[in-house]
């Protein structure tokens, strides 16, 4: 109780998407993982005594559950821009939600992706499919595209389905592609689209509808919500037409007592067989709502300046050279890859750690044919013969401050 005349103390406004992480840390590695949204980790805190079945109690504990379930999947979807005839269904990651999108695909699909893809959306596609080549501009990707399904559709099989699979931000070199466009080329060939937007998503607003796009993935723990959710949204009717992609409980209508007596439910549970993972969802929701109410113009402004200035700081540095496939100009999220002359990247990566507490990536960065390549070009670019094989990559986003870019510009700087 308080004594007459005292006032609490002014507490300081809630900030739902205040990032947490350890002090003197330095974390630049959102691209892999981003760290815990306040937002995320108090909707988890609050629903953890409710926790119960989702989907399968009667209980009040087990309806709030169900309740809190459903509701997170009414946000993800509006965060998207998800549309009337759109399932949003949660899956475990981006990875989970191209692999389940390549399982619903109707029989002779050809599917369209370009070499510059994380493997995540190189692998799962069947067999046949066409892999375009890393283009060196927005536009050469636009005609690219344009070019391959002029000749798909003149092809053995012209009525097949098709859908093009595109990265909406690349996870090497943070470049955004030009998903709008590629869509109403893809629209105008009859085909789909389905944007893999893991690296887009946590520092863009990404509208499915405004951008025309058939299919989206994205990862909770990418989005400052990492307990273990990704989402799936896009077009019904190939979701509800195919076999379901995990099969148990929860995909069911009705199971006779013969093997093949077993009818499948629609909707997004048609694929969520299984008990889900309600604080995964729940941990995205809750994200996807703070970011909306967000003043999302400021924070991109805040990104890009942290991005120049690390951007600049690295081109000021005549050991390192910054892989990228398009113009300078182009549009990035907070990602840079580069290398540093005459120094073994994982060795780099561990002295940064070690010595200085900064924590980054080093490698190929699950999109092995793009990284090779550019690689291969900032060799031909820098004009240095001692490049290494693999690369670093920096990421930043919510949380990030001037002086993370400092010191590990600082660190850098003193391998030269
Ligand atoms: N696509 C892109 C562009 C990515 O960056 C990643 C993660 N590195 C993925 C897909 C796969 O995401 P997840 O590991 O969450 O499945």
């Amino acid at each position: 109780p308080l004594r007459a005349g005292l006032r609490p103390a002014p507490q300081p406004p809630y900030q739902p998407l205040q990032v947490l992480g350890v002090p003197g840390e330095v974390n630049l590695d959102y691209a892999a993982s981003a760290p815990c949204a306040r937002a995320a980790a108090d909707a988890v805190a609050e629903l953890l005594p409710w926790y119960a079945s989702v989907h399968r109690g009667a209980g009040a504990l087990s309806r709030r559950c169900t309740l809190a379930y459903e509701r997170a999947r009414q946000t993800v979807g509006d965060f998207f821009s998800a549309r009337p005839e759109d399932h949003v269904i949660f899956t475990r990651n981006t990875t989970d939600a191209l692999n389940l999108l390549a399982h619903v695909l109707p029989a002779g699909t050809k599917v369209v992706t370009f070499a510059a893809e994380h493997h995540a959306n190189l692998l799962p596609w069947p067999a046949g499919a066409l892999r375009l080549p890393v283009p060196d501009s927005p536009h050469a990707a636009v005609r690219g595209l344009a070019a391959a399904l002029r000749e798909l559709r003149r092809g053995s099989d012209p009525g097949a389905p098709i859908l093009v699979a595109v990265t909406g931000a690349s996870n090497v070199t943070g470049e955004c592609w030009p998903v709008a466009e590629l869509a109403q080329v893809a629209h105008r060939y009859g085909a789909r689209v389905a944007l893999d937007a893991a690296q887009l998503a946590p520092h863009v607003p990404v509208d499915l509808a405004a951008l025309d796009v058939d299919y989206l993935a994205a990862s909770g723990h990418k989005l400052y919500a990492p307990f273990g959710a990704g989402v799936l949204v896009g077009r019904a009717d190939w979701l509800d037409a195919a076999p379901p992609y995990l099969l148990g409980g929860g995909a069911t209508r009705h199971v006779g007592p013969a093997t093949h007596d077993v009818r499948w439910t629609t909707g997004p549970g048609r694929h969520e067989a299984g008990t889900p993972n309600l604080l995964g969802a729940v941990a995205l929701a809750a994200v996807c709502a703070a970011l909306t109410a967000a003043d999302r113009a400021a924070l991109h402004r805040r990104e890009q300046e942290l991005l120049t200035r690390l951007r600049t700081g690295i081109a000021a540095l005549p050991h390192l050279v910054e892989l990228r496939t398009f113009g300078p100009a182009a549009d990035r999220v907070g990602i840079v890859s580069f290398v540093v002359a005459g120094r073994d990247s994982a060795e780099v990566a561990a002295t940064l750690a070690a010595e200085h507490r900064i924590g980054l990536r080093d490698g190929l960065f699950c999109a092995h044919p793009l990284a090779r390549r550019l690689l291969a070009e900032a060799a031909a670019r820098g004009g240095h013969r001692d490049l290494p094989p693999t690369a670093l990559r920096a990421s930043l986003g919510l949380g990030s401050t001037d002086d993370d870019v400092d010191r590990l510009l600082a660190a850098l700087a003193a391998l030269g």
